[in-house]
């Protein structure tokens, strides 16, 4: 529930600095504290200065479908998915808003009516990002309702479904499923690119698809800054989602805009060898993390009693044109013994996790975020490791 999610929230910035091995772990949320070793580097370069008289007014380009958003970040958004292949642009609306998470929201208004027949089906294949199923049924609306696994509607009428590509928490690569399963073609998609990006996975294709998300939290790891982006083929669509955005919060920080443009802009710059910020390739950078951390954890998994971890595809990858193997942000671990609920079983190491219940499937299954602090990381392997021959993982 988002209580536990506050509640875990709080409890992961009280424990997160502690040592000791009897504290608590929690690695229940996608903080993507990884990056910050790489920003606080150079971080004189990055900064940004905002004065007094700056930034002061609702507007940004009043001739723009969203009229809130900075005409910069427009344009950085539209060089950084150039950059990175990852995504198609071109007649394209752009929407910003307060994180993806303001967006998928956006989408939900801006595909449904007050005058439908009845609530409208929201579905994605489990295991999904549970706060989907949070966000749908928070306000109890009769626009549209959560119904769960994709894989399981079988209704007919009005649906849309959210495919996540990576998919969060189980790291899958995704396509829709309920067209081609039911022949329903009355649903909508919406396409969340949270982890479409190559620190996670390879990039295959530009994608093309209508309505897609992305956020700047998982792309460099400023999640605190809470900006997101849905590129938007029609241009009703992209008008009812910016007077949903309206509607809820009359535009999006443009501190947070204006930032975000800097971090865009020096990411690109970094990649392409532009001017002084001939600095890392922040991609390579939270890849070589990811990937040391997944070896780590296979080799400590490995031979163990009591989890398993699934195997991921490798690809041709566009952007750095080698085979690249996915790299979850998560791990998503399976307790080998069907009855037993991993989450539990992490519990009793004092690590918390996200249970797969919640993710629209069995207990056996648990999340953890891998994208943590590398201290984190470290006492999350040593604590896993810790039962090695104690009877719980032997190996
Ligand atoms: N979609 C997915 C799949 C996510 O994992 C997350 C963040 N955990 C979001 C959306 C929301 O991201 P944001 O911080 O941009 O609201």
């Amino acid at each position: 529930s988002t209580k536990s999610l506050v509640a875990a929230t709080a409890n992961g910035t009280r424990t997160s600095s502690l040592s000791s091995s009897d504290s608590v772990l929690n690695l229940s949320l996608g903080d993507p504290m990884m990056f910050e070793p790489f920003w606080k580097k150079m971080s004189n370069k990055y900064n940004v200065t905002i004065g007094g008289g700056d930034l002061m007014s609702y507007f940004s380009d009043s001739n723009n479908v969203c009229w809130f958003l900075e005409p910069e970040l427009g344009t950085a958004i539209k060089r950084l998915h150039g950059v990175v292949g990852n995504a198609v642009t071109d007649d394209r609306y752009i929407v910003v808003g307060t994180g993806s998470s303001q967006l998928f929201q956006a989408l939900l208004y801006a595909f449904t009516t007050p005058s439908g027949p009845e609530p409208v089906s929201v579905v994605s294949s489990a295991p999904y990002y549970s706060a989907y199923a949070e966000v749908v049924g928070f306000l109890r609306s009769e626009l549209y309702k959560w119904e769960g696994d994709a894989c399981k509607f079988n209704k007919k009428g009005a649906y849309i479904e959210v495919v996540n590509s990576p998919n969060n928490p189980d790291g899958t690569l995704r396509e829709a499923v309920v067209m081609n399963r039911t022949g329903n073609g009355n649903g909508k998609l919406i396409y969340d690119f949270a982890y479409y990006w190559p620190q996670f996975t390879a990039i295959t294709g530009a994608a093309d698809y209508d309505n897609m998300l992305f956020t700047i939290s998982k792309c460099t790891g400023h999640a605190g800054s809470r900006i997101g982006w849905a590129l938007v083929k029609d241009k009703d669509i992209a008008k009812k989602m910016t007077e949903y955005i309206t509607i809820s919060s009359i535009g999006v920080s443009k501190e947070s805009q204006f930032r975000a443009t800097k971090i865009i802009e020096v990411v690109c710059n970094g990649i392409q060898n532009v001017g002084s910020d001939k600095s890392e390739n922040l991609f390579e950078y939270a890849r070589n993390i990811l990937s040391k951390r997944w070896q780590k954890l296979r080799e400590t998994i490995q031979n163990g009693e009591y989890l398993i971890l699934s195997e991921y595809p490798q690809e041709h990858c566009l952007f750095s044109g080698k085979p690249t193997e996915t790299l979850s942000a998560y791990a998503w671990l399976e307790s080998k013994d069907d009855t037993k609920d991993c989450n539990e079983f992490l519990r009793g190491l004092k690590i918390i996790g996200k249970g797969g219940k919640i993710c629209g499937t069995h207990h056996k299954f648990a999340r953890i975020n891998l994208m943590c602090r590398e201290k984190e990381f470290n006492q999350f392997i040593e604590r896993l490791s810790a039962t090695r021959g104690k009877g719980i993982i032997s190996g």
